[in-house]
């Protein structure tokens, strides 16, 4: 591994990276821009990737038609000296034969970088502090990169069960005929909020991280709304309203499935993705750390928030 001074499981994921890479630059060199992979995706490793292994998974888990590669960062992409970790990869599942494959939905497990939350980067683009307190507090010019999450009462991590969620809603998606952003496929991704915002940004026409809040009330499914100090500030002022329109579709969705909601479906949060998203993009807070996060309501909730994207979109 030469320079690189990886341990455990991050060590095991560059790995599975590095055969998928040589099989994928065998069997399909030229397919596609940025990196084919072949063995890397899907549902048999799903539970896996989310208690920390690799997700290598044979590609015969995707859909006829649907590619994968990965994507990084560039310098020249907007705000990309902004990020303070940047280094990882997400991948691009593009849908070739998908009704709807010219879409690309970035969907964003939360959390799930190590060292992101020692690191710190500039709350706004513009270098104004934050409005609200969240996990940064409100005035604060610097932010958390990306913090580790909550824990669930049974011991288990936000960041897996965002892992399984976003996986499927990636395959829901997918099935659906959309193309797939995925920022993270494993327990670690070195890309913080600001590198996951500029990929989206990039690649996608729209934003979804998914999350659990850290209270312990069982309050419901929300989306994070822009509060009003945040709506005069670029990229913000061109995108709240599309932002709030998507956020509004997907808890609508979600509603349909009798996903509980809470209060009218979002509270007004300022979050370094909204700070630096040039499309529609949300931050989606399932529920909590008192909501059941059993398969059947992940499948739930990944069933609502795709119903509430194609409604998006279907406008
Ligand atoms: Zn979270």
């Amino acid at each position: 591994m030469g320079v690189f001074h990886f341990t455990g499981s991050r060590g095991r994921i560059r790995a599975v990276f590095s055969a998928a890479v040589l099989a994928g630059a065998i069997g399909a060199a030229g397919a596609l821009p940025g990196t084919f992979l072949t063995g890397y995706a899907g549902t048999g490793a799903d539970q896996k990737a989310a208690s920390g292994a690799a997700s290598a998974v044979s590609a015969s888990d995707l859909p006829a038609g649907v590619t994968a590669a990965e994507v990084k960062i560039t310098d020249d992409m907007k705000y990309a000296g902004n990020s303070a970790i940047k280094s990882g990869s997400a991948i691009l599942y593009r849908n070739r034969d998908g009704a709807h494959g010219s879409t690309v939905v970035c969907v964003n497990a939360g959390h799930g970088t190590k060292g992101g939350g020692s690191a710190k980067t500039l709350s706004h683009p513009d270098g104004t502090p934050k409005v609200t307190g969240g996990t940064t507090a409100a005035g604060a010019v610097k932010s958390t990169a990306v913090s580790s999450g909550m824990e669930f009462p049974d011991g288990t991590p936000e960041s897996s069960v965002n892992l399984k969620t976003a996986q499927l809603l990636r395959r829901e998606l997918l099935k659906r005929g959309y193309s797939v952003l995925m920022i993270r496929e494993g327990s670690d991704v070195q890309l913080d909020n600001i590198a996951r915002t500029v990929l989206a940004n990039r690649y996608a026409d729209c934003h979804v991280a998914i999350h659990f809040d850290s209270t312990s009330s069982d309050k419901g499914a929300f989306f994070m709304s822009v509060p009003d100090a945040m709506k005069g500030m670029e990229p913000v002022a061109s995108t709240w309203k599309k932002s709030e329109a998507f956020g509004t579709s997907v808890i609508d969705g979600l509603k349909k499935r009798d996903v509980k909601i809470f209060s009218g479906g979002s509270m007004d949060m300022d979050l370094t993705q909204t700070a630096y998203s040039s499309m529609p993009s949300i931050d989606l807070e399932l529920g909590d750390k008192k909501t059941d996060h059993g398969d059947e309501s992940l499948r739930r909730f990944a069933a609502g928030a795709a119903d509430g994207i194609e409604a998006y979109f279907a406008e």
